[in-house]
């Protein structure tokens, strides 16, 4: 009795005197160990504790490499920068023995993914472990971790860590979002109260447009394992392939009211190419987790939300590579302390859990070192028996040699070979072209990630999923595509990836024409415009000296220029060798077809583009036209925000970009301002819930199928898992163009895969020419639609337009430019600018 009421007093008192929420290190780290005097800890070197403020990123720097100066456990390298040119840092971190050999050491650990190899001893093998943290900036309790687990792994000293070191290679990657971070340090530092103050009302708490999550082009860092678009992504994955770990962490943090999480997560929903060994050693990896959490007193749990299904997640992206993806969740405090269900959550608190996860995934891998290493192995000698099947894979375009190096370019970060096309054929409808194509023999170690990146599922053991359901890159990339039994079209293969390179252009003194249907052709266009050049569009078809000039062919005359002749010959000259798209010079204006001086030519103007962002768009998808325009086709765009919209002169603008957004987010003041904008002339282009708003302002008329399903049997207990199932994750879907319509031109196809995460159905327009892209009948390509969803999505339009006053309003049911790697449907977006006009 005395005991508990004492017990009950020291909670009291401890309560009445919570104000002062600061630790020092010893809060974090273990006590069974000694330190290294010597290695200088995170304080003398940043300034303040562990915890005592968000660690700025160049902080950060400094700190690694302090330590990479100071101890001889720890490498460092650069392994380039973000697009705010931070560094990418890697540290390596590993016993000084196993240092003095670590190139011997990585070639050892490479052939484990040999299967020819036999000769491995893996009782000799260190384990590799990359530890990454914080991929999404403001979820800064991993990278503040950091801090402190390369503190331990340079200065602690005992025989258990001599044994840890010796056994294994560790991939330190402190930051995974550099950029991300520093915006999120800075919202968390400059609101910091000295009486720190954990009401979630807070300013502190409650981060403005875009936060911290997203990198510098508001991209998810999270979702780009698998495309590899982004700089961030394409250092960690070389790292990867250069390495092949055996087990990879990811850091993360979730909702201030949760505990801590950490993977297996729900087996019903693991990629089915996943071998079920591997969540039997995820579930192995736990059991060290369960047990230093229980130490510790703090709560977690497991199995019961996230999963494994999308390989573009680091914690997902390990388990088609033979290793083991493990994620970790954090109930975050978002800033300094904040109130929780589990009381006052500390960011100290959620540092310290992060801390001591990544250790115990260090004492499991020293533990599993043996099962992981014979996994890792028998992953590969698996693979490559099914590989043995044989088979290939053709991709191409005769028309587009800039969209065919893209994908080949993901398949060589991927370490996927490939091969040169041995000579042009046709199949099926579609050309292949020497130099416009290339095969991926099957046959090979990446088989099972090949599979994974080509595959069309439409069968799935559950119908929830974290992320999306399917992301075929050839559907993504809208290439012909076609497999084979046979290998006979593989020509030589590609070691050093280049650009099919235009050298010349045939000259003219009269016109040069260019097909629209090149990748990079629209930052051609907009050169062209910005240099004064007068430059028009056909509208039709036509045959000119024996070559065939699609629908949208760019026509560029000489005369009556700002530039002379030889001035545009040398500027096309300069544009076509840069850029790879074909020029052509011709000597006649008359064609089959419309001849070169028709008012079927249709003159373009010079674009200027702004993007509305700021509160209630969506970053992602605003993100992502930002970084399309601004780094793929170098056109400038303006970044509105929805805050000063209204006090902003639009007449400045030929078209405004509306991205998806959660509604209400423009003042009415502005939006009639905008219509007055359209009615003047202007080109109002919006995406997917932007539609609703065009509707209630009366902009552009979109009927949308509103029924409702109601539950059926459905128990209180499945009420999720049957709303969950109506939802779109993300699927592929086809759809039939009107290839003679301006949104269509450079399609050379008639049929389009576009990438759908939404449930708005657009009725048909009674005028069929109004109607340029439709969901086909049987739309569903790849991934998970329910059926009733399916029903409603067959034969409605993915695309509206509609005259207003003297401008046009342009609506798309859906994203054109996905996650920066749907290259397939980016021309849509870029037709909608420049061609709008003839729309
Ligand atoms: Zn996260």
């Amino acid at each position: 009795m005395k005991e508990t009421l004492q017990l009950v007093f020291l909670f009291l008192s401890f309560n009445l005197l919570a104000q002062d929420y600061s630790v020092d290190l010893d809060y974090y780290l273990p006590t069974d160990v000694s330190y290294n005097k010597n290695i200088p800890t995170p304080k003398s070197i940043v300034g303040h504790e562990v915890g005592e403020w968000h660690i700025t990123h160049d902080k950060l720097v400094q700190y690694m490499y302090t330590l990479a100066n100071t101890s001889d456990r720890i490498t460092i390298e650069d392994r380039g920068e973000t697009f705010e040119g931070r560094p990418l840092l890697l540290l390596t971190i590993t016993s000084p023995n196993n240092h003095k050999n670590i190139d011997q050491i990585r070639k050892a650990h490479l052939s484990l993914t040999d299967a020819s190899n036999n000769n491995s001893n893996l009782n000799e093998m260190p384990a590799v472990v990359y530890q990454g943290f914080s991929i999404h900036g403001n979820e800064a309790s991993g990278s503040n971790a950091a801090l402190a687990v390369a503190y331990y792994l340079a200065a602690a000293q005992s025989t258990k860590i001599d044994e840890l070191l010796e056994n294994t290679i560790i991939l330190f990657d402190p930051s995974y979002n550099p950029d991300g971070l520093q915006r999120f340090a800075s919202w968390a530092n400059i609101h910091k109260n000295k009486n720190i103050n954990p009401d979630p009302n807070d300013r502190e708490y409650r981060e403005v447009w875009p936060g911290g999550r997203t990198n510098h082009y508001w991209f998810d860092l999270n979702r780009d394992w698998l495309p590899v678009q982004l700089p961030e992504t394409q250092a960690r994955v070389k790292t990867f392939h250069n390495w092949y770990p055996n087990i990879l962490t990811d850091h993360h943090e979730m909702g201030t009211n949760a505990t801590f999480f950490f993977q297996p997560g729900i087996p019903s929903r693991t990629h089915p190419l996943t071998p079920s060994k591997n969540q039997e050693l995820t579930a192995g990896i736990a059991e060290y987790h369960a047990k230093a959490f229980n130490k510790l007193g703090s709560f977690y749990y497991s199995k019961e939300s996230f999963d494994d299904f999308y390989y573009g997640k680091g914690s997902t992206f390990p388990d088609i590579n033979g290793g083991i993806g493990i994620l970790f969740e954090q109930a975050s405090s978002r800033g300094h302390a904040q109130e929780s269900d589990n009381g006052i959550l500390t960011f100290p608190f959620a540092i310290r859990n992060q801390f001591t996860a990544a250790l115990s995934t260090l004492e499991a891998a020293v533990a599993m070192r043996p099962q992981l290493l014979e996994y890792q192995q028998k992953f590969y000698k698996d693979a490559q028996k099914e590989a043995s099947e044989g088979g290939a894979i053709i991709f191409g375009d005769e028309k587009d040699a800039t969209k065919v190096y893209r994908l080949a370019e993901i398949l060589q970060r991927h370490q996927i070979k490939f091969h040169e096309l041995k000579e042009d054929f046709s199949k099926n409808g579609k050309s292949f072209q020497k130099g416009y194509s290339y095969v991926i023999p099957k046959n090979q170690k990446q088989y099972r990630l090949i599979n994974a990146m080509f595959e069309k599922r439409t069968n799935f053991q559950d119908s929830l999923f974290y992320d999306i359901s399917a992301w075929t890159f050839s559907l993504a990339f809208n290439l012909d595509y076609e497999e084979t039994k046979s290998t006979d079209k593989l020509g030589k293969l590609v070691s050093k990836l280049k650009m099919k390179e235009v050298t010349k252009i045939k000259n003219s003194n009269y016109a040069f024409l260019m097909e629209w249907h090149d990748y990079n052709t629209p930052k051609v266009l907009n050169k062209l415009l910005e240099k004064g050049l007068r430059v028009k569009v056909g509208l039709k078809p036509f045959t000119l000296e024996n070559k065939d000039y699609d629908y949208g062919t760019i026509l560029i005359p000489v005369q009556n220029q700002k530039l002379d002749k030889n001035e545009i010959k040398y500027f096309l000259l300069e544009l076509a060798q840069e850029n790879n798209v074909i020029i052509t010079g011709v000597s006649t204006g008359l064609t089959e077809g419309i001849d070169l001086g028709s008012s079927n030519f249709k003159i373009i103007e010079p674009q200027k583009i702004a993007l509305i962002i700021g509160d209630g768009i969506t970053p992602y998808d605003a993100g992502e036209v930002w970084h399309l325009l601004d780094q793929r086709f170098d056109i400038q765009v303006t970044k509105l925000d929805t805050r000063t919209l209204d006090r902003v002169d639009l007449s400045r603008y030929t078209d405004i970009i509306l991205p998806n957004n959660r509604g209400n987010t423009i003042s009415d003041k502005s939006a009639k301002k905008i219509k007055i904008w359209v009615e003047n002339g202007g080109s109002l282009i919006g995406y997917k819930n932007a539609g609703k708003w065009f509707n209630s302002n009366e902009l552009l008329k979109i009927k949308y199928k509103t029924k409702k399903d109601s539950a059926q049997n459905i128990s209180f207990e499945q009420k999720d898992k049957y709303f969950g199932a109506q939802y779109i994750g993300g699927a592929i879907f086809e759809t039939e163009l009107d290839r003679s319509h301006p949104i269509a031109f450079g399609y050379k196809n008639s049929k389009l895969p576009v990438f759908r995460n939404s449930t708005l159905f657009v009725e048909v327009d009674k005028n069929s020419y109004n109607n340029p892209i439709l969901y086909t009948k049987n739309p569903l390509l790849g991934g998970y639609i329910s059926k009733k969803n399916l029903d409603k999505l067959k034969n409605t339009a993915a695309f509206k337009i509609g005259r207003l006053g003297k401008g046009k309003v342009i609506y798309f049911t859906d994203n054109t430019n996905f996650r920066g790697f749907w290259y397939g449907t980016n021309k849509l977006l870029m037709n909608a600018i420049f061609f709008g006009d003839e729309m």
